[in-house]
């Protein structure tokens, strides 16, 4: 059912490789707008399938690194239940890098 990234993962090697003795490693996660669209995905809650991609790539960076922390983008967690990021143990795994100054499109009248 879960179509899990190789390439990010053979990416995320060479990044690692390039650069020893790093403490954090960006896994990006941001702005996942495609999700859940084959006929199996779909049948999955789009957060469910999204932290459950985070929390599998979360644990293949420690499993490998266990010294460097992960670091995810925000944006796709603004919505998301606390309770689903303890469900997913995103709150171990990742580090959120939070963007004070952007607001996506349907955040900005809550700006006001
Ligand atoms: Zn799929």
């Amino acid at each position: 059912m879960y179509h899990f990234p190789y390439c990010q993962l053979r990416f995320s090697f060479q990044v690692m490789e390039l650069t020893p003795n790093v403490k954090y490693l960006h896994i990006g996660c941001d702005e996942v707008f495609q999700m859940g669209e084959c006929s199996k995905c779909s049948q999955v809650p789009r957060d469910n399938l999204f932290l459950g991609h985070v929390s599998r790539v979360a644990k293949w960076v420690k499993r490998h690194y266990p010294a460097v922390t992960p670091i995810i983008w925000d944006d796709m967690l603004r919505h998301v239940l606390v309770s689903s990021i303890e469900e997913y143990h995103l709150h171990e795994l990742v580090e959120p890098m939070v963007s004070e100054n952007f607001l996506y499109y349907n955040e900005l009248s809550l700006a006001d």
